[in-house]
């Protein structure tokens, strides 16, 4: 038996894994072994043998013959599909222009680069990703304030740790070993969640807000930091812009009135503003996503991350660092930047995605584009990985993606999405393919190939470069084929492939930047102002036409809604980690949707009585875009008055809940988490009842 080393695919924490292959079969997969001990894998990745030999692979390349959506394809051979690409692609082109094609890439992120690349290389504004709802408007807000990438906390060397709504073990499952030995160390734990999780239960303090009411309680901490001179007085006068503002701002924000909007106790917030202000270093943990998946998200998440410049801990040893550890460069993400000499589309919608900048254009509303030509026809899409369950209110993106005049998907499953394409192109998955990766501590390594792909399956960028060819399109890095463009990503290391395949383990890049602090110092920071801004120039600039606010400022979801909320008395909240899932591709993998057969509806014992639904009975619940049905599961995990959805789930997908204009009006984010909502009993105890704890 043959050992080969991959790093898991399914999520962004790409564990090293360990493939015992045998005639050129996976037989098994483990964590990977270093010095004889595994460092394990979660859930999903343990299952991932299901990923790679499911039953609804798609293994060759298949055109559509009957009508869209009708599901009938035939196989058509590799040279066929790009030929018919290449024409389809060039002819829309000619007839509407180069910004009518939207490339897009869903997830795994790998080959974004290459994607942006092609578009360039087409001619179109139009590249964009699943991060129109998915971090970009985290790092949107972070470098409203900051201008730079985000930082992350120094976890080796930081006092205090504040988790803002991160459930590290079910999110980001190799934090977990990472939270246990801070937890040795002595730090300090504040954690901030709706729900009590396995996170929460180590904490030392747990403040408990309604989910998007993040803003409040952020403000309320800055009112007791300024309150009692537990701010850095010298930092904020020497490198924040607009403090004075926000001072007076922030003034009105009390604990009291904090509790009154967040419903954390104002004594709770007091102690959380202490223990954070108080005892330097001290550092954020933040999550991807789940701040801004309110309307009011990037104001709440300027609010949070404006605590670092308050206190003091930018850029300095256990606290938010821009280069907490060594690193190699290496040209991969950010490196290459969107063509932008057309109008994108998200561009007239939400201006600041584009001004902070972004190299990707929002696509939260591409079904509406498509559908309203507006703001110009969009007439094709080349799509990787498209899942139009992303979207909010999915049935209108199928809806739009069965308008085109021509729309291709490379995927690896059989999805309703690729149904309605034209054209549908095998992928091959982590186990199929060589990949350069970067890791940690400035390291690069190779992904081996441990099997050869099933089918045709191909690696994406091998297309991409070949598509590129067939169009004639011109890009050296491409045109020059997929050894070189693997040696291109590592060229600034120092390190070539072949270190990489002589070096299985990985290697430490031969160009490598030591970890730094107080960058600041060398360079002004990357804003109008050139200093940190609490009072945001660029948001500025829209106040008059779009009402933005250069401040934090907090508006309540629940104040800014057109929702009947009598008639919706619940909220909505929809998509929080769970140990098995991740997208909705987790679904078709028998060990991980065994473990919930029936989409659970996740209530407070208080809700069910008061709406006559009992523990395990089948449950509506009903938005005013939609409604799905699931088995109520008793928690008191959360609040009463809070109803918890999963997404992606075909039996009950909680995003036709949410409506597609509900967005953050910056961000063009969908409320995900904070919409509205009711239930009522649809029918007598479900057979598969659930258990209730996390
Ligand atoms: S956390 Fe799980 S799914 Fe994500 S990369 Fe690691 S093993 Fe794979």
């Amino acid at each position: 038996m043959e050992k080969k080393q991959i790093f898991c695919g399914i999520c962004s924490s790409a564990c090293p894994m360990d493939v015992y292959v045998e005639e050129g079969k996976v037989v098994s997969v483990e964590g990977h072994a270093e010095h004889g001990k595994s460092r394990g894998l979660c859930a999903k990745g343990a299952a991932s043998k299901q990923y790679l030999y499911n039953k609804e692979r798609i293994l060759y390349p298949m055109k559509r013959i009957g009508e869209k959506g009708s599901g009938k394809f035939e196989r058509i051979s590799w040279d066929e599909a790009y030929d018919l690409m290449a024409e389809n692609l060039n002819r829309v082109k000619e007839v509407y222009g180069a910004k009518s094609v939207v490339f897009y890439a869903g997830y795994p992120k790998w080959y974004r680069p290459a994607l942006l690349r092609l578009a360039n290389a087409f001619g179109s504004p139009n590249f964009c990703t699943e991060s129109s709802t998915c971090f970009q408007a985290s790092a949107l807000a972070w470098r409203s304030l900051y201008g730079n990438g985000i930082c992350f906390p120094d976890l080796a060397h930081t006092k205090t740790l504040l988790i803002w709504t991160s459930n590290l073990f079910h999110s980001n499952t190799p934090m977990g070993k990472m939270f246990r030995s801070l937890k040795e160390r002595g730090v300090r734990i504040i954690v901030v969640d709706p729900r009590s999780t396995v996170t929460v239960k180590e904490a030392d303090l747990h403040l408990q807000l309604t989910p998007g009411t993040d803003g409040a309680l952020a403000l309320a901490m800055a009112h007791v930091i300024i309150e009692e001179d537990l701010y850095d007085k010298e930092f904020v006068e020497k490198y924040v812009s607009g403090f004075e503002e926000y001072k007076n701002y922030v003034r009105t924000f009390t604990p009291e009135k904090a509790q009154e909007i967040t419903g954390v106790d104002a004594d709770l917030i007091r102690q959380a503003a202490r223990m954070y202000g108080g005892s330097k270093p001290s550092s954020i943990q933040f999550s991807v996503s789940t701040i801004v998946h309110h309307v009011n998200g990037f104001q709440n998440y300027r609010a949070v991350f404006s605590l670092i410049a308050l206190t003091g801990n930018y850029d300095i040893e256990g606290g938010n660092r821009s280069m907490p550890g060594p690193v190699s460069p290496c040209n991969e993400f950010g490196k290459v930047l969107r063509y932008d000499k057309e109008e994108a589309i998200g561009e007239k919608d939400f201006p600041v995605w584009f001004d902070l900048p972004c190299q990707e254009a929002q696509c939260t509303r591409l079904a509406d584009y498509i559908l309203e030509e507006e703001p110009y026809p969009l007439k094709a899409v080349f799509a990787m990985g498209l899942n139009h369950r992303m979207w909010p209110q999915p049935e209108v993106m199928q809806k739009a993606l069965g308008t085109l005049d021509f729309y291709v998907n490379m995927e690896l499953f059989w999805s309703d999405s690729s149904r309605m394409a034209d054209l549908v192109l095998p992928a091959c998955t982590t186990f199929e393919r060589e990949e350069v990766k970067t890791l940690r501590g400035g390291r690069f390594a190779l992904n081996q190939r441990a099997v050869e792909p099933l089918g045709e399956a191909k690696n994406d960028i091998e297309v991409i470069i070949e598509l590129a060819r067939r169009m004639g399109l011109e890009d050296e890095v491409l045109t020059s084929g997929y050894e070189s463009y693997m040696n291109y990503i590592l060229e600034p290391s120092g390190l070539t492939l072949e270190d990489l395949r002589r070096n299985p383990e990985g290697v430490k890049g031969k160009v490598v930047f030591g970890p730094k602090v107080k960058t600041y110092e060398e360079e002004p920071f990357h804003t109008p102002s050139g200093k940190i801004e609490f009072w945001s120039q660029v948001l500025e600039k829209y106040r008059d036409s779009r009402g933005y606010e250069p401040l934090p400022v907090y508006r309540d979801f629940r104040e800014q809604t057109q929702v009947d909320t009598k008639a919706y008395p619940l909220i909505l909240n929809t998509g929080a980690r769970k140990p098995q899932f991740f997208h909705a591709r987790l679904y078709r993998l028998p060990w991980l949707s065994s473990l919930e057969v029936n989409p659970m509806v996740e209530i407070h014992p208080d809700d069910g009585a008061k709406y006559g639904v009992l523990e395990g009975d089948q449950v509506r619940v009903t938005s005013p875009a939609g409604e799905m049905e699931g088995t109520a599961v008793y928690s008191r995990n959360g609040r009463p008055g809070v109803v918890y959805l999963y997404h992606g789930n075909k039996k009950g997908e909680a995003n036709n809940l949410i409506d597609r204009n509900y967005l953050d009006p910056y961000t063009g984010f969908p409320g995900y988490k904070s919409y509205f909502c009711k239930i009522e009993k649809a029918g007598e105890v479900a057979e598969h009842g659930i258990s209730t704890e996390i």
